[in-house]
């Protein structure tokens, strides 16, 4: 490889894991690992949590010390924000940043994770109307915090059940309106939804779901409440979390295959044979073993962020090594840790796992005999005990597993055994 080498775009988890997987794995080659933001890269995961409820310092999330980055020669550019790339047919081009600035490459990696989806309702745009994406996001909401005693939450997803808890921890006054039936439908049963909802509105949240929010209006310059199902509820704060748009947009400017993201193989490698694509921007064959044949999936975690750059990264050095592991996603709401292992899609029964004494709770999803996934909150032994399984393609018997008191590392029977 020639002096460019490798261009990253996108300095977030995956572009992160995909600089420090190629120098793991003794990648030579240069590798400059770029952003947008005016931040070193940093972690996401604690800005809804112990950032905001000011655990933690600003400076704690960031990935690496300069030190690392200069010893593993990853050349690290903050502040420059692509607008166009010329790409040929090697795979090798010029991506021309918005300040004039010019990076050439000799193979081009998109980690271009994904946005915040805008409410699209008068008075979305008032002061005081915020979206929780990234750093900045975090710091004009926590600097906020100590001014407002009324939040509405619009979104009953991670982001708003997350940023709700801290907020009501922070003792505000808080109501999350979700627009569906349930909250985290996408990512969890109705009997999961149903746990966080009851948990949630005994410490204090208002949730109100089939929430329709119609406006959001003023008192004075500012936000003053959001018009839902007819009544308003009154807000000196309201946060947006109604999912995330895939930024696809440059790579569709050079002719990569987009739909519901950038669409790679599973070596992370999109429609061109050459470019890398990895993170939430990248939409793959469903990595779980057993999953349909031309099931595609794109996942918004940070789990699916790190496997996949090490499968990047893999491809990159000439190995094809496939995504390792069984998806999972973990939430902390408050007191409540919730962890997802596998995809419950396709489900066809469910059993329930509850412990109110001990406040533990899990469900596990099966298609016929096989255990396909599990929501568990505040069990990780069940949580750990169902990834293993998953991953071995172990059985876990439906019926030896109703009891919660049994361990179900104790009941997982291997398909050999
Ligand atoms: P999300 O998980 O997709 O949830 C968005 C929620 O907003 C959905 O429940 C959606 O309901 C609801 N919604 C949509 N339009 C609405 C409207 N007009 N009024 C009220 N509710 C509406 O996305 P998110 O919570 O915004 O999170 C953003 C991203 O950050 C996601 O990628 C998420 O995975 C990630 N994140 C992850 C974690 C974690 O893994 N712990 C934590 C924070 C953030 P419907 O489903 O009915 O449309």
């Amino acid at each position: 490889m020639s002096a460019n080498g490798l261009l990253i775009i996108g300095s977030s988890q995956a572009g992160v894991q995909l600089a420090v997987s190629l120098r793991a794995l003794g990648h030579a080659g240069g590798i400059t690992l770029l952003g947008d933001e005016n931040h070193r890269p940093y972690q996401r995961p604690a800005l809804s949590k112990e950032f905001l409820q000011g655990i933690i310092t600003k400076e704690s999330l960031i990935y690496r010390t300069q030190a690392y980055w200069d010893e593993h020669r990853i050349k690290v550019v903050k502040n420059e924000r692509v607008v166009r790339i010329d790409k040929h047919s090697d795979g090798s081009g010029v991506a021309h940043a918005r300040s004039g600035e010019v990076f050439g490459f000799d193979r081009l990696a998109l980690a271009l994770g994904a946005r915040a989806r805008r409410l699209q309702v008068e008075g979305a745009d008032l002061p005081g109307v915020l979206y929780l994406r990234n750093a900045d996001d975090a710091l004009e909401l926590k600097a906020r915090v100590p001014v407002v005693h009324d939040v509405v939450v619009i979104g009953g997803g991670f982001i708003g059940i997350e940023a709700a808890t801290s907020l009501r921890k922070l003792g505000k006054n808080v109501t999350l309106v979700e627009a569906g039936p349930r909250l985290v439908a996408r990512a969890v049963g109705p009997e999961t939804s149903e746990y966080l909802a009851k948990h949630h509105a005994e410490n204090g949240i208002e949730i109100v779901v089939g929430a329709q929010v119609t406006r959001i209006v003023a008192n004075g310059d500012a936000v003053g409440g959001v018009e839902v199902n007819g009544r308003v509820v009154p807000a000196d704060l309201v946060l947006i979390g109604v999912g995330v748009v895939p930024n696809t947009e440059l790579a569709q400017s050079i002719g990569l295959a987009c739909e519901n993201g950038i669409r790679v193989d599973r070596y992370a490698v999109a429609s061109d044979g050459m470019t890398i694509a990895v993170g939430d921007v990248a939409n793959l064959p469903n990595p779980v073993p057993g999953a349909p044949e031309g099931d595609r999936v794109r996942f918004e975690s940070v789990n699916n962020a790190i496997e996949q750059a090490k499968v990047a990264a893999y491809a990159i050095t000439g190995r094809r090594e496939e995504y390792a592991g069984i998806p999972w996603f973990w939430s902390n709401q408050g007191d409540l840790k919730l962890q997802i292992a596998g995809l419950s899609t396709g489900h066809d029964r469910t059993l329930v796992r509850r412990d109110e004494e001990k406040g533990r709770f899990s469900v596990l999803y099966y298609r016929g005999d096989r255990i396909i996934a599990a929501d568990c909150v505040n069990t990780p032994l069940d949580f750990m005990a169902v990834k293993a399984a998953l991953a071995q393609r172990a059985s876990i018997p439906y019926d030896e597993a109703t009891d919660p008191s049994i361990p179900l590392k104790s009941i997982t029977r291997s398909e050999t055994a």
